[in-house]
């Protein structure tokens, strides 16, 4: 089955080069398009903002392989790459489990959220790549590698988050856990004096903890606790001077709540309440770009106060900052490898050229804190200064090398960042 060109991304704002669009029914028709073809990549749920899955050859989707099997004994579960995290949810909760978080929207691929370390939020939650414990990939040879946490230690961590550069995932192993409900209550109006000395505490004070901002007025203009119910759940009138909010609410001031997952302290499943918005809500496109920063947690404070710099030439152009807070983990390529981090994103309305004269200016200000960019959102950094800051990208290099020597899988987006200069 094809699809032909022109394709957009979600967005709108890219347009993939690659030419024909194919859909394998099965792995082994997967694993002979990769044996024929010179050039190629997977393409999820296209909702990254540039042309990280675009190839000079051709696209191909897994939406066909769409398995999900559960073990119990070793409490993992493995899926195909086209499955869905907002699928998977629904599937694994009516099962009694869980995974540990899950992105803002629940429309995403599994498999293309992992690729780029995609996150939610929570100071003692990692990313969702985090959870990854095993993965099936058809190599540039087309032959079908197993890699596991447990069986490939020296290797594993560098494949996990590899923006699609070693091959076509086929499937994926998570771990996962019981399943459990989670209160979320809404707060307006949180002075960023009182991020100064608190800002860890904020961001731990419920078990996911998005702050969002226009950056005028030195405040949060929402804070979103997401609180498990297992924890226990406390909704007090106020949050360091925060307001609790008495209707549901929309991150953007204005906008109808109603594609937005129960607020007002309403306990409820985990993936009916982790994601913002509700996963029967679902956008075809989007009015919108993203890009995001992450920084170490601990230079956080400093480094909204080095963004706030720029809040007239920002505001006009931004829908909203949201402020979120992921774990370190030990993937060699995501941004949140070895530091505890915080996530300073922004959702820019349909403006491509003002966000590629702001972006540029932020990532200058954020400089000084190490600044990494999320992979699957806009950036425009230097690419000899992006690869000052990934201590892994050598022997990261040299596995791409080992997987697909002649660079089967190598597309512009990598030329452009990681082995420019
Ligand atoms: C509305 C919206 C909300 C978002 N919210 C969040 C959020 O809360 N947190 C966050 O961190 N990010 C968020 N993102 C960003 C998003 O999670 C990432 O861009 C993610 O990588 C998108 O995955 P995808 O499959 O849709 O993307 P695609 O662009 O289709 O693919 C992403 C990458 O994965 C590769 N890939 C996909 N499938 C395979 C496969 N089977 N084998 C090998 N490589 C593969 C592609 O080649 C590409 O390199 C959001 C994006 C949007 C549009």
């Amino acid at each position: 089955m094809t699809n032909a060109a022109p394709r957009t991304n979600w967005a709108g704002n890219y347009t993939y080069n690659a030419g024909d669009l194919l859909i394998p029914a099965s792995i082994e028709e997967a694993q002979e398009l990769v044996r024929q073809t010179q050039q190629l990549r997977a393409l999820g749920t296209r909702h990254c903002f540039h042309g990280i899955a675009d190839s000079d050859g051709i696209q191909i989707s897994l939406e066909h392989l769409n398995a999900i099997t559960l073990d119990e004994t070793a409490r993992t579960v493995t899926l195909g790459a086209g499955v869905r995290y907002g699928d998977l949810a629904v599937w694994l909760h009516s099962r009694g489990y869980a995974i540990h978080n899950l992105a803002s929207l629940p429309h995403i691929s599994v498999v293309g959220g992992v690729m780029t370390a995609t996150h939610g939020s929570g100071l003692r939650n990692r990313n969702l790549a985090a959870a990854v414990v095993g993965l099936e990939i058809l190599n540039a040879n087309g032959d079908l590698v197993t890699l596991t946490r447990d069986a490939n230690p020296d290797t594993f961590p560098g494949a996990v988050v590899c923006l699609g550069a070693l091959g076509i995932v086929t499937a994926i192993t998570l771990q996962v856990e019981p399943t459990f409900e989670v209160a979320q209550t809404v707060y307006e109006n949180l002075s960023f004096d009182h991020l100064k000395d608190n800002l860890r505490t904020i961001m731990d004070a419920a078990y996911s903890v998005s702050l969002f901002t226009t950056w005028q007025d030195h405040r949060a203009t929402q804070v979103w606790l997401k609180q498990r119910v297992d924890d226990g759940v406390a909704a007090p009138a106020e949050f360091y001077g925060a307001t609790r909010a008495t209707t549901n609410l929309h991150p953007l001031a204005g906008h109808d709540p109603v594609n937005c997952t129960q607020q007002l302290g309403v306990p409820g499943p985990w993936h009916e309440r982790l994601p913002h918005f509700r996963m029967e809500f679902t956008p075809s496109s989007g009015a919108e770009i993203q890009t995001e920063l992450f920084v170490p947690i601990d230079m956080g404070y400093d480094a909204i106060l080095a963004v706030e710099t720029l809040k007239n030439e920002i505001t006009p152009h931004l829908h909203v900052t949201e402020l979120r807070a992921i774990a370190a983990d030990d993937l060699w390529m995501s941004p949140n490898y070895r530091r505890d981090s915080l996530g300073i994103h922004f959702t820019w309305k349909a403006e491509p050229e003002a966000v590629a004269r702001l972006v540029p200016q932020i990532e200058a200000v954020l400089s000084p804190f190490g600044a990494i960019p999320h992979w699957g959102k806009f950036f425009t950094m230097d690419p000899r200064v992006l690869q000052r800051r990934l201590p892994n990208l050598t022997r990261f290099k040299n596995l791409i090398y080992h997987y697909d020597p002649k660079g089967k899988f190598l597309n512009e987006f990598l030329e452009n960042t990681i082995y420019a200069g």
